[in-house]
């Protein structure tokens, strides 16, 4: 390991520094670029140790949720080692759509750094080897893919060799797990930095991860020797909802004016076609709404996603296609048309609301259908049993949380091994649901199944099963004989609605069972058993009737600009302004120039000199030097 004896490759240093003394030694250097370059006055939860590990030559696997500042694990160290002569940091990224913005930021602050990847003509990527190999780059972003080509394994032999490789960070590490939901096959061949740069220090991060998907990054990045630095999976400003579908369209559309006019969100829809039809409608509704997903045409869609990053108050409309490595921090709120198939997935996707540490919203409405589709898929696919046997585990982990009336995060966290109390930030703590025993309709329903079965050797969908329940003769009841049938309207007292969702509760517990084909007909799963035998009960959610319940619990919020005072509203505006004339010239979406948080703090302080502007978080010396006077004017004009 590089830590265990480190000799200085820089010519101002001619002895050998034990451990220790570099542990002592990168604490204050790391203090002193988190304040210098980044303008920040703390790291933040486990960030200094995770640094001072790195910048010590350790291997470490960070686990750390979104919005939990990341970034710094890595670029700190490189700075660090880099000052001290170790070379140039590898930062391997899976989106090359997005590398232009993260070098962008780090030029901003005023750090040397470069990407490699396809978008590069064969001259300008001479060029940054070059530079690489001068030593005037500190960190160097590439695609996975790239990591394996001769040519750069080449190049970073070549550094390699004069002792020049300060570290790889491995970022979205999780892609190298086939559990995952973004497995990407080219992470794999990331087992050769260790075979090949033995000693220098490794990093892999990423925001997701249960602990089969940890295993996995543990064993094929050969990370056995990492030290594991696991955060709390916790974001408390997220509050989750979990709603019952009937109109989704109406409810998401309700959602968003009731409670996020002109904010930026994302919404998740599982297919193509929805996608288009939802941005389609919303954008009808007078949302500012654009499409996304893989099958647009390439130009249009890295469009809409720089608009999305630039613009403010953009919803994207998207298929999970959308938003690894987006690190848009005022994503207000995510709302999910579709379920999603676990609950790394829907975790993932919510917790790219609020990065920004202030309040935002992550909405789900799921349904029966929901159900349906995500088994069908599971059972459909050319998957082996074993693997479909844990597809069809964590997607009933997914319902579990779907269906709960007790605290949600509890149920997220719990999945993620994290014990917790009720946080009083979700629907179910915020608005409790009344429940009820539902365990003798339960039985009603299913025998009524298991009477079908019975009488006419066939098994029948859920329409008519509850048209039967509730005594409704219908052309299908007679000509089955179905009224004759002795459950045939013991349900009239429950309404088609509760019906419903005691059927999806039944169906997402396994008790019934949905065919997968066309008529989607009803049968009895193995659970049922215990439930006939009056060996289980059944908790029913007491149907709610209002359709945007939750609306009214919105509490401290908007994160936008109401916590300004009247004097510092003006200033906000007018730095906003400028930001967006800025980021536009820069070609960079506003928020890597400075974000609202340091333009709040700047409207609150509304400094007159220079020296004011030292402090305020997020303005380090190159912002300080770059943008000092623009900002002053700005501020002695509004
Ligand atoms: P992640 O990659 O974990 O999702 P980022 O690295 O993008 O998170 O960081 C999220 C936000 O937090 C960024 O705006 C970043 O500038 C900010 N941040 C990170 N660390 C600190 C810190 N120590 N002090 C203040 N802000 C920080
Ligand atoms: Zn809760």
């Amino acid at each position: 390991m590089a830590g265990a004896l480190t000799a200085c490759h820089g010519s101002s240093c001619n002895t050998v520094r034990t451990p220790a003394d570099i542990a002592l030694a990168s604490q204050s250097t790391s203090q002193d670029v988190l304040h210098e370059i980044f303008g920040f006055d703390a790291f933040r939860g486990p960030q200094a140790e995770i640094i001072q590990h790195v910048v010590s030559g350790g291997d470490a696997l960070v686990l750390m949720p979104t919005g939990g500042g990341k970034s710094l694990c890595y670029q700190v160290p490189a700075i660090v080692r880099q000052r001290a002569g170790h070379g140039v940091a590898i930062v391997v990224s899976p989106l090359i759509a997005l590398m232009h913005n993260q070098v962008g930021a780090l030029h901003e602050v005023g750090v040397s750094a470069a990407f490699l990847n396809s978008t590069l003509d064969m001259a300008a990527a001479r060029e940054v080897e070059q530079r690489m190999l001068r030593g005037d780059i500190t960190l160097l972003y590439a695609a996975p893919e790239r990591i394996p080509t001769p040519r750069f394994l080449a190049l970073l032999t070549s550094l390699f060799e004069r002792g020049q490789l300060s570290l790889f960070a491995i970022d979205e590490a999780h892609c190298v797990s086939q559990w995952g939901h973004d497995f990407r096959p080219e992470y794999r061949a990331m087992s050769v930095l260790h075979e090949q740069f033995p000693g220098v220090p490794r990093l892999a991060l990423t925001a997701t991860a249960d602990s089969l998907t940890r295993q996995d990054m543990v064993h094929h990045l050969a990370l056995h020797d990492a030290r594991q630095f696991v955060s709390s999976f916790d974001r408390p400003n997220i509050s989750y909802r979990i709603t019952e579908k009937r109109d989704g369209m109406a409810q998401l559309l309700a959602f968003i004016q009731a409670e996020f006019d002109g904010d930026a969100g994302v919404v998740y829809c599982q297919s193509r076609r929805r996608v288009e039809e939802v941005a389609d409608q919303l954008v009808r509704a007078g949302v500012n709404a654009l499409a996304y997903h893989a099958g647009m045409d390439a130009g249009i869609r890295q469009r809409n996603q720089d608009r999305f990053l630039r613009e403010d108050g953009v919803v994207v409309v998207a298929t999970i296609a959308f938003g690894m490595g987006i690190d848009k921090p005022d994503v207000r709120f995510v709302a999910h048309m579709d379920m999603p198939k676990n609950i790394e997935g829907y975790y993932q996707e919510t917790g790219r609301a609020g990065r920004d540490g202030e309040a935002a919203v992550a909405w789900m409405a799921y349904g029966l259908a929901d159900v349906i589709n995500q088994r069908r898929m599971i059972d459909e696919g050319v998957a082996s049993d074993e693997f479909k046997q844990a597809l069809r585990g964590k997607l009933d982990a997914l319902l579990a949380l779907a269906e709960a009336t007790d605290c949600r995060r509890v149920h997220l966290l719990d999945y993620f091994g994290e014990p917790s109390k009720a946080c009083g930030n979700c629907d179910n703590c915020l608005s409790p649901p009344q429940v009820y025993d539902a365990t003798q309709a339960a039985r009603k329903l299913l025998s009524t199944i298991y009477r079908f079965q019975q009488s006419s050797g066939m098994a029948f969908g859920s329409g008519h099963l509850i048209d039967v329940l509730r005594g409704k003769t219908t052309d299908r009841v007679t000509q089955y004989q179905h009224d004759k049938l002795s459950t045939f309207g013991i349900g009239a007292d429950m309404s088609d609605v509760q019906w419903r969702a005691l059927l999806r509760q039944l169906v997402a517990s396994g008790a019934v069972v949905v065919d997968a084909g066309m008529y989607k007909t009803l049968q009895l799963g193995e659970p049922a058993r215990a439930l006939l035998r009056d060996q289980a009960q059944v908790w029913q959610r007491v149907a709610s009737t209002s359709a945007s319940k939750g609306a009214a619990s919105r509490t401290t919020n908007k994160a936008d600009d109401t916590d300004l005072d009247v004097h510092a509203q003006p200033v906000f505006t007018a730095l906003k302004a400028w930001r967006a004339e800025v980021a536009r010239s820069h070609d960079l979406p506003a928020y890597v120039i400075f974000n609202n948080n340091t333009l709040k703090a700047l409207a609150q302080l509304r400094p007159s000199d220079a020296d004011e502007l030292v402090g305020v978080p997020g303005i380090g010396s190159k912002k300080l030097e770059a943008y000092g006077d623009q900002v002053l004017r700005v501020i002695a004009m509004s």
